[in-house]
């Protein structure tokens, strides 16, 4: 059967829900939206919202041990059942009935089933056409990349879906890749219980994030009793009876019951209708309307353009397109790799804008300030010397701030300043009036103008006169 609507939306993870939210509650648009797993996406169910709650649990009684009066009056273990128990409940047990309703209220249909696009403006869902008169959205997001490795598939290797709902903690847990994915479930699973060893190929952990923070990382893991092998690749993988073997390229082997890999993602297009219009497979792209070139009538939101593979740079690409559909000169500018990013380990590690190597190398005059992120008054109260270096990155030239890295206890609210601060270019002499109040740890803010100026003026010293220069 064919149905014409004003917009069609495949796939409701978080990116499609907010599109087809703001289309219908702002413009009044007739939307259906294609969901063949559960709305509410990967994020809901196995990525965001388990992971968080695995290592909350864990990080509270960590924050509570350093600080003296409440440390006496929590003395026990994690009580891993509770804890499990508490991540189906936030995951709703895996049923998406409590979300279902949203996209009721606000008039948006929901068909079950794959979503194939067969030919311009039209998707097809078994047998049913669903014809779009404005705009057809892609939101399909992403799913686990599994690397060729010999023998990986043959040994029931898991993703993050097997990861965020295991029912059991694994007795040894071997982890392929310490990006985010790999270092949240490393920290989650050996604070229930697991012993983690962390693979990871390049040289550090977070390879992408300033230095410090995998550095910082790495070193709490391993007091967390984690051993992470860095620089070494993973060449061979095989199972005999319960136990997995990982072989790595220095010759070394690593055995556990479970393998986690989390290498990376691979965009969910293999399976979509591309070629009906004309597109390739892989992540599409996309301009800043997130429209797809040459195919006005399309878009690509979410993990699936390739942009940021996150849920908040998602949702800001869905109100983005929705502005546009609705005929608004609407564009994204915020959403690529300098997005604000958190990893909800301990130390938290939250970051906006450039590292000092991603700004150089972007041809800018930029320096750091390295600041202890314990180093407020404020921060007595979270532990006095908790771990962690927070770096401010500064443009020298026009004096703003470019990006900002903290790595400690909870940080991940610390960061919105910081992502105001970049994306508003505010001066750093107008930040100066920005007062924070006493005793928070925003008054990092005053430490960093405090050692930037000291900076300015060492450098202002140490130059020839320019008398003497000329
Ligand atoms: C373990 C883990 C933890 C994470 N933690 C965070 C975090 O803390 N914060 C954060 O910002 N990001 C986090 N992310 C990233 C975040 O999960 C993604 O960026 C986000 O889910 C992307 O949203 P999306 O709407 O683009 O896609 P998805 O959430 O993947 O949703 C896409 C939906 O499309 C459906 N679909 C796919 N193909 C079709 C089809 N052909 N027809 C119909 N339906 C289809 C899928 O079933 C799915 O429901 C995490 C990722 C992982 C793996």
């Amino acid at each position: 059967m064919e149905r014409e609507f004003d917009v069609v939306v495949i796939g409701a993870g978080p990116a499609g829900e907010v599109l087809a939210g703001r289309l219908s509650e702002r413009g009044g648009k007739r939307v259906v939206i294609v969901e063949r797993g559960l709305v509410g996406g990967e994020c809901s169910f196995y990525a965001c919202m388990p992971s968080k709650a695995l290592l909350r649990p864990a990080e509270v009684l960590r924050e509570v041990a350093r600080v003296p009066g409440a440390a006496q009056a929590v003395t026990g273990e994690l009580d891993v059942a509770a804890v499990l128990a508490r991540r189906d409940s936030i995951v709703n047990h895996l049923d998406d009935d409590n979300q279902v309703p949203w996209l009721q209220a606000r008039d948006i249909e929901l068909v079950r089933g794959h979503g194939r696009l067969d030919g311009e403006r039209r998707v097809r869902v078994g047998d049913d056409v669903l014809v779009a008169r404005d705009a057809v959205v892609i939101a399909v997001g992403t799913g686990a990349l599994m690397p060729p490795i010999s023998g990986l598939a043959a040994a029931g290797a898991w993703s993050n879906r097997e990861i965020t709902t295991a029912r059991e903690v694994p007795g040894r847990l071997l982890v392929l890749g310490g990006g985010v994915v790999g270092v949240e479930m490393a920290q989650a699973w050996a604070s229930l219980g697991s012993r983690v060893t962390v693979i990871e190929a390049e040289q550090r952990l977070l390879p992408r994030e300033e230095p410090l923070a995998g550095d910082e990382l790495q070193a709490a893991l391993e007091r967390l009793g984690v051993p992470v092998r860095i620089g070494v690749r993973a060449t061979e993988v095989a199972r005999e009876g319960g136990e997995i073997t990982v072989s790595l390229e220095n010759g070394e082997r690593v055995t556990g019951d479970r393998l986690l890999v989390a290498i990376g993602r691979r965009p969910l297009t293999a399976d979509l209708g591309l070629e009906t219009v004309g597109l390739p497979g892989g992540y599409i792209e996309v301009d800043d309307r997130l429209r797809i070139p040459d195919h006005p009538w399309l878009y690509a939101i979410g993990d699936v353009n390739g942009r940021s593979l996150l849920t908040h740079s998602g949702k800001y690409q869905a109100r983005i397109a929705a502005d546009h559909i609705l005929g608004e000169d609407a564009a994204a500018s915020t959403d690529g790799s300098g997005a604000p990013r958190v990893i909800f380990t301990d130390p938290q590690i939250a970051a906006v804008g450039h590292t000092l190597a991603s700004a150089l190398e972007a041809g800018i005059t930029a320096e750091a300030i390295d600041l202890p992120t314990s180093g407020t008054a404020g921060a007595s109260f979270y532990g006095r010397g908790a771990p962690g270096t927070t770096r401010f990155v500064v443009d020298t030239d026009r004096e703003v701030l470019i990006g900002a890295t903290f790595v400690g206890p909870e940080v991940a609210d610390l960061l919105h300043a910081a992502t105001i601060a970049i994306v508003a270019e505010v001066p750093l002499g107008t930040l100066a009036h920005a007062v924070p109040s006493f005793p928070t740890r925003s008054e990092l803010w005053l430490k960093f103008l405090e050692a930037y100026e000291r900076e300015r003026q060492a450098t202002l010293h140490a130059a020839p006169p320019l008398a003497a220069a000329a």
